[in-house]
C-alpha cells in the first residue's frame, strides 16, 4: 500500500482551514507566518513557495523576507528580534540552510520559542523530550500524522530510525518512544546496519542518500517511511529508499515526492495556528 501524503496533508490542511476561519471569527485576528530566506538556494526557493501557497490555502497570512546572500548575521538577528516583537506575526520560520557566514545556532536561538513554528529552539526541543509541548518539529510530526491516518499500530512495535539529525531522526525517536514503540536509532557509525533495519516493524529513513535502502534491508510486511528528498543527476527527485523494490516487500510505503514532504508543510500550518492561539489567549 502507498501512504498518500498529498491526500493526508489535504485532510490536515482542511481541518486547519476550518479552525482558522473559526479563530478569525472569534478573535478578529488572522494567524500570520513570517518566512525568512537568505540567499538564492534553488531548493529553498521551492520550499518557501510551497509554504506560501499552503498559507494562502488555509487562510493564514504569510510574509516573506527574502534577504540577499550578503546579509550579515547581525542584520538577520535584528530582523528576527523585530519579528519577535511584532504582535501581528505569530510564527517565524528561517529557511535552512543559511549562508556559511551566518551561525545557524545563533539564529535559531534568537527566535522567540512561542513563535518557533519549526520547533528547533532548544526550549522547544527540551519540551519535546519532556513530553510537554505546544508544537512539534514539522517533519517527524507529519510522519506521526500519516501513521495515525492509516491506523498503523505503533504501540509495542520495533521502530528503527535511520538518521539522527536534530531536524528529523532525533525528534522522530522521541515521538516514537512517546507512542510506546521500541526505538533503535542508526547512523553512519552503526555496524551491521541491514541486520538492524531488517528487525524493524516500522522503518523511518532520513539520511539524504538516494535509494540507499534496498529490499534486502526490509522485513517482509514492514511499514517504510521515506523522508529523503534527493535530486538525481537527471533532475528527478528520489527518496532514500529504492521504492519499486521495497514496495514489493513492505506492507506500506511513502512515495517521494508526495509522501512526507506535503505532511511537513501541513504540520507547519497547524503549528502556526497553534502559535497564534497561544499568543492571543495569553494576551487575554
Ligand atoms: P542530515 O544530513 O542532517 O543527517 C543525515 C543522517 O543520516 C545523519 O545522522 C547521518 O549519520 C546519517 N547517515 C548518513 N549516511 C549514512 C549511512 N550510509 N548509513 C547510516 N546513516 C547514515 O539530514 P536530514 O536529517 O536533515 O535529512 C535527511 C533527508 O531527509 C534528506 O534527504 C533531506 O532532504 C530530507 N528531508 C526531508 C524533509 C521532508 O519534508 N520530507 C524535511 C527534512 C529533511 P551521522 O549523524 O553519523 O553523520
Amino acid at each position: 500500500m502507498t501512504m498518500d501524503g498529498k491526500l493526508v496533508s489535504a485532510y490536515v490542511k482542511e481541518n486547519v482551514k476550518q479552525e482558522v476561519e473559526g479563530f478569525i471569527k472569534d478573535t478578529g485576528v488572522t494567524p500570520a507566518l513570517a518566512v525568512v530566506v537568505v540567499g538564492n538556494d534553488p531548493a529553498s526557493a521551492v520550499y518557501v513557495r510551497n509554504k506560501h501557497r499552503a498559507c494562502l490555502a488555509v487562510g493564514i497570512a504569510s510574509y516573506e523576507y527574502a534577504l540577499s546572500e550578503e546579509t550579515t548575521e547581525s542584520e538577520l538577528l535584528a530582523l528576527i528580534r523585530d519579528l519577535n516583537q511584532k504582535p501581528e506575526i505569530h510564527g517565524i520560520l528561517v529557511q535552512l540552510p543559511l549562508p556559511r557566514h551566518i551561525s545557524e545556532e545563533k539564529v535559531l536561538l534568537a527566535i522567540d520559542p512561542k513563535k518557533d513554528v519549526d520547533a528547533f529552539h532548544p526550549t522547544n526541543v527540551g519540551r519535546l523530550v519532556a513530553g510537554n509541548y505546544d508544537f512539534l518539529p514539522c517533519t517527524p510530526a507529519g510522519v506521526m500524522e500519516l501513521l495515525r491516518y492509516y491506523k498503523t499500530e505503533i504501540d509495542g512495535k520495533h521502530c528503527v530510525i535511520l538518521g539522527r539529525s536534530n531536524i528529523v531522526g532525533k525528534p522522530m525517536a522521541h515521538l516514537m518512544l512517546e507512542a510506546n514503540a521500541t526505538v533503535t536509532v542508526c547512523h553512519s557509525h552503526t555496524k551491521n546496519l541491514a541486520d538492524i533495519t531488517r528487525q524493524a516493524d516500522i522503518l523511518v529513513v532520513a539520511i539524504g542518500k538516494a535509494e540507499f535502502v534496498h529490499a534486502d534491508m526490509v522485513k517482509p510486511g514492514a511499514v517504510v517511511i521515506d523522508v529523503g528528498i534527493n535530486r538525481l543527476p537527471d533532475g528527478a527527485l528520489a527518496g532514500d529508499v529504492a521504492t519499486r523494490e521495497v514496495e514489493a516487500v513492505a506492507s506500506a510505503i511513502t512515495p517521494v515526492p508526495g509522501g512526507v514532504g506535503p505532511m511537513t508543510i501541513a504540520i507547519l500550518m497547524k503549528n502556526t495556528l497553534t502559535a497564534a492561539k497561544k499568543q492571543i489567549l495569553e494576551e487575554k
